[in-house]
């Protein structure tokens, strides 16, 4: 049944090139979005220049085009919304939830233990400032109860944010807003009702659930796609050296998208129309597996 109040997401960061896990994340949420009868955006998430890749967001949308991806409405500009990111953390200040901290990566690392994703912060300026640095970094306070969610494929996740993660980073101290204050605004200002993302960003949604309930937005449903490992069991990023998808063979990889997700197209697919039309036909989300997945 077509439901049009569906709305998804495709949110790359500009960093390099679509690899072969990018693509089936694309795949996978654009699948789910059409077949639900639901809109499908992208947005770029371009909130990091020293770790972008001159041209790359370009190539990305020249990329998506080739492969028949079609997004609705303009594509949105993460370094475009600065303001919306502003304003998130001015509520928060004002409801106390968020606080400056000038601690510096040394003072933490000498002190913190390791949480599920980095140091865990010790909250040592919960109660007010260390020290008078002039450009201070911004933290959420985190609760003391689990923050957990029913992920479609993934099944319950819950983390303890106060001893997985700690009060963690909103804007960081060289000005650049973090991630996770960003895609939770943008979910919630582009009304994003479903989110279908690689399960690399399983241990994140757990902050972006907090960040939600503290900026009083709703709750988007949660799916994580399998995670894409190389032969040597490496998930498959920028960092592990994962080859660009190549265009020019967009109908072959796109079948490899579909078939890393549970959906190995027929031998009579042949061009690029025919493996979509028979993925649309046939997209059916409980059938990809929950992963790891080998390319
Ligand atoms: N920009 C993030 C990435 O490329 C994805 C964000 C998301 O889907 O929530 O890893
Ligand atoms: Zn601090």
């Amino acid at each position: 049944h077509p439901d049009p109040e569906y709305r998804g997401r495709f949110a790359p960061s500009p960093t390099g090139l679509l690899h072969a896990g990018s693509l089936t994340t694309a795949v996978g949420s654009y699948l789910e979005a059409r077949v639900r009868g639901g809109q499908w955006l992208v947005r770029m998430e371009d909130l990091d220049p020293p770790r972008e890749v001159q041209g790359a967001a370009d190539a990305i949308l020249r990329t998506l085009e080739a492969f028949g991806f079609e997004w609705d409405g303009e594509v949105v500009y993460q370094s475009r919304r600065h303001g919306l990111y502003r304003a998130a953390l001015d509520a928060l200040r004002q409801a106390g939830l968020a606080y400056p901290c000038t601690c510096t990566r040394r003072e933490i690392a000498a002190k913190a233990r390791r949480g599920v994703d980095g140091w865990v912060y010790p909250g040592f300026c919960r109660s007010g400032p260390r020290n008078d640095r002039p450009q201070p970094a911004w933290r959420v306070r985190v609760p003391e109860d689990p923050v957990g969610f029913d992920d479609r494929l993934q099944g319950h996740h819950a983390q303890a944010l106060s001893t997985d993660v700690g009060d963690f980073v909103l804007q960081r101290a060289d000005g650049f807003w973090a991630y996770q204050l960003a895609v939770v605004v943008d979910d919630g200002e582009q009304g994003i009702t479903d989110v279908v993302r690689g399960a690399d960003l399983l241990v994140s949604t757990p902050r972006q659930r907090w960040l939600q309930i503290c900026l009083g937005l709703p709750h988007p449903g949660y799916c994580h796609l399998p995670v894409m490992v190389n032969a040597a069991g490496e998930k498959l990023s920028k960092q592990t050296l994962a080859p660009a998808i190549r265009p020019e063979a967009a109908a072959r990889e796109l079948v490899g998208a579909l078939t890393r997700l549970g959906h190995p197209p027929p031998q009579g697919c042949g061009t690029l129309e025919e493996v979509w039309q028979w993925a649309r036909s046939n997209w059916c989300l409980e059938r990809v597996p929950a992963g790891p997945v080998m390319v």
